[in-house]
């Protein structure tokens, strides 16, 4: 639990963001009652902005006796990474007219795989459980069913129709890299396969395997009309409505797996035309379509955000690093987006990419899909050690025949390795979900033994589960009714 001084209502817009960030990750129960005996946060104003201090020392909060200080410089730093400021004020582009990950200033510090963010979080939940000394602290369990942690698994569906020319742009690419033994392995399968449907195969062989793991995932698909500009640069190369989409949107929604829209290259600044590719997907799945990420990430940081709130999106998962793995905005979790030029919330709910199946393939030459899955256990266990989200991205075409051996293998390897630590694996819709509702979850009075009355504005079918900050349970209510 954590009562807010008077302090705190005196922030600028980008502290205020950042201590909502700070708070929510921290899990303690935000307290309205004024009477009540919690634990106060305030704000310091001693030492000067600057984000060294944050990657050098963390945020140090300053411990009394019934009180956490937290220095407002800290707070804006916190701010500006979880609201990707730096990406969003950067002049430079890639090839691909992305802002590149050299700007960022997690990369610039070295610490892009550690989700420092959501770590603040654990620091302050410690810091005021030493401030507490008899008070009563609560914490809010971090997922739904007693889970610790939680990943979403999403596939982007790049490639359904002429199969065999990628099969053929890829062993040249293996054969480039001196991938020789793949290059050929890669061209004898394509042959095999011929006549066999590789792409509806790999994607049935994954709903199977999705299906025993039991989890539920989450598919973008591109929905946009293809001419022969956007199959030669990689951008639309198929047409959702065709058979053959069809059917795998038929056999997705079947297993009960989301599908979001994958916003080809036309709707990067264009809310209108994010409007309607997501108006089109909907007539095709007959369900709404509430995510959104963008093919390539290719996005304007901030801008393209905008636009896919104007077109009524309720999450983007486009933040993640084009050429490498980690955490672009120092979160594993979900966050409120929010727009650095405006100074103001985005109206987006953020689920930053964490790890990719190919940035190690593509960017650094790493052909072998074990060392692929390494580095997503490697972050995967950063996100659960913050109690947070790992959001992985698996291409469906990452099969022999379309130019990935190994690749399945792998893939059955990860799911053995992550559900065996008990994530809450489900849709990121869901889990999206969760997080908003657990974010609106406070206490409207607090007894002197602890005994909380719970309001949240946001709705969760379940129970709302009080803890220890040692994470042992100690309540469980019955969610409360909308408060707003
Ligand atoms: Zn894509």
């Amino acid at each position: 639990m954590i009562r807010l001084a008077d302090s705190a209502s005196h922030l600028e817009p980008l502290a205020r963001f950042g201590l909502s960030v700070l708070l929510d990750s921290s899990r303690l129960l935000p307290v309205d009652d004024p009477s009540a005996d919690v634990v106060q946060l305030s704000i310091g104003t001693a030492r000067a902005a600057g984000g060294g201090d944050l990657f050098a020392r963390g945020v140090e909060p300053h411990v009394n006796d019934g009180e956490v200080v937290v220095e407002s410089s800290t707070l804006e730093m916190l701010g500006a990474l979880a609201g990707g400021v730096a990406d969003q004020k950067a002049p430079e582009r890639d090839r691909f007219e992305r802002v590149p990950a050299h700007v960022n200033p997690m990369v610039v510090a070295g610490r892009f795989r550690e989700p420092i963010v959501s770590r603040a979080g654990g620091i302050l939940r410690r810091a005021a459980e030493q401030a507490a000394g008899r008070r009563p602290v609560r914490t809010i369990a971090p997922w739904p069913d007693g889970r610790r942690w939680a990943m979403a698994l999403t596939h982007d569906l790049d490639l359904v129709a002429g199969w065999p020319w990628y099969n053929h742009l890829r062993a040249a690419q293996l054969a480039a890299r001196f991938h020789l033994v793949q290059a050929m392995q890669v061209l004898a399968y394509g042959a095999a396969a011929l006549g066999r449907n590789p792409v509806w195969r790999a994607v049935r062989d994954l709903l199977d395997a999705e299906h025993e793991f039991g989890l539920r995932s989450t598919w973008f698909i591109i929905c946009g009309t293809p001419a022969f500009a956007s199959i030669r640069a990689g951008d639309v190369t198929y047409l959702p409505e065709s058979p053959a989409v069809k059917r795998i949107l038929a056999a997705v929604a079947e297993g009960g797996h989301e599908i979001g829209l994958h916003g080809s290259f036309e709707t990067m600044l264009d809310g209108g035309r994010f409007r309607a590719q997501r108006e089109r997907l909907e007539s095709l799945t007959r369900a709404p379509v509430t995510g959104v990420r963008q093919h390539f990430l290719r996005m304007r940081p901030g801008a393209t955000q905008q636009e896919m709130a104007s077109a009524r999106f309720g999450y983007d998962s486009t933040w993640g690093f084009s050429d490498r793995n980690g955490f672009r905005l120092g979160v594993a979790d979900i966050v409120a987006g929010w727009d650095a030029h405006r100074e103001s919330l985005s109206g987006l709910e953020e689920a930053p990419l964490a790890w990719m199946d190919r940035a190690l393939s593509k960017y650094a030459g790493i052909e072998n899909p074990e060392r692929w899955v390494d580095d997503a256990l490697e972050l995967a266990r950063a996100c659960r050690d913050v109690n947070g989200v790992w959001v992985g991205l698996w291409h469906p075409n990452l099969v022999p025949a379309l130019g990935f051996p190994g690749a399945p293998t792998a893939l059955r390897r990860l799911l053995d390795i992550l559900m065996a630590g008990q994530p809450y694996a489900e849709r990121l819709d869901r889990i999206v979900a969760w997080r908003v509702a657990r974010r609106s979850l406070r206490a409207t009075r607090v007894s002197p033994d602890g005994r909380a009355e719970l309001a949240a504005d946001r709705a969760w079918n379940g129970p709302a589960i009080l803890e220890d900050p040692r994470g042992g349970p100690i309540a469980s209510h019955h969610w409360p009714q909308g408060g707003a």
